[in-house]
């Protein structure tokens, strides 16, 4: 009787676990990734929680924003492995908040970045994982602690993770082969891509201007995102070439862009 009861709770925590897991289906539908949230356009620091909202108000499809993780292994959201002079590896979570961003945000933790991401399901959280230049077994860490922080939020909908560590990335595959990983570097083949199971190749323009992989990107499934493009002119070579998405730090004339191919 115990072991039948048992069973029972067990296929009912199963159930109640997939209900939680229910898809979003109310993502914006467009190219557009704000690279480190919509900042440009009103001043707001870059990696901001502003930057993050702006983003969201624009309607983008995704948010980038980077991640490094503090001397006393907090994770925290800034591009630069330097915060306002300090240095993030070396410092601990309560020295960097001696120091404040121009508009008074302190740097936000990745849970606090999260959680103001998680309160809204239109823009996708395009988590970069940053490598830490501290050898392999750091960057595993980090990408554990990220990927907990992840978990614990029950953030996994709205969380697409991107990096320039190749480790990183397969780190990601094999731990949680649900979600979505991207590669940044661009050195990497599709079909290599496509073999390790990575989502995506996200990379520098430079990157798809001299190979030709477009064509075998999508023939195989790979999803293609391309970086930073702030001028028209690229803009318009991306949308040509049927990227999936586009990341700038002009997100609001990608959308004009966008329009005006429309008319
Ligand atoms: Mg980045």
């Amino acid at each position: 009787m115990k072991q039948i009861l048992t069973a029972i709770i067990f296929v009912a925590m199963i159930n109640a676990g997939a209900k939680a897991q229910k898809p979003i289906t109310t993502w914006n539908k467009n190219q557009v990734i704000a690279h480190r949230g919509a900042w440009k356009k009103n001043g707001f620091p870059e990696n901001s929680i502003a930057s993050l909202k702006e983003a969201v108000k624009i309607k983008c499809f995704g948010s980038e924003f980077d991640v490094h993780m503090t001397k006393d292994s907090v994770l925290v959201v800034n591009h630069d492995p330097n915060f306002q002079g300090m240095s993030i590896p070396n410092s601990t979570y309560a020295e960097l908040l001696t120091k404040k961003h121009a508009n008074g945000e302190s740097i936000p933790t990745a849970e606090a970045y999260l959680r103001e991401g998680m309160k809204q399901k239109t823009t996708k959280l395009i988590f970069e994982i940053k490598p830490q230049k501290l050898g392999k077994e750091r960057d595993l860490y980090l990408a554990e602690r990220c990927l907990q922080l992840v978990h614990k939020l029950k953030a996994e909908r709205w969380v697409e993770f991107i990096s320039f560590g190749y480790d990183i990335c397969q780190y990601i595959v094999e731990k949680a082969p649900a979600m979505k990983v991207h590669y940044l570097t661009g050195d990497v083949e599709p079909a290599k891509i496509k073999a390790d199971r990575i989502t995506g190749i996200d990379y520098p323009m430079a990157a798809f201007r001299k190979n030709e992989w477009f064509a075998p990107a999508k023939q195989l499934g790979v999803v293609l995102n391309v970086w930073t493009v702030n001028k028209v002119e690229d803009m318009n070579f991306f949308l040509d070439n049927k990227v999936d998405f586009i990341t700038t730090n002009e997100p609001e004339l990608l959308f004009e862009t966008i329009a005006a191919r429309k008319k």
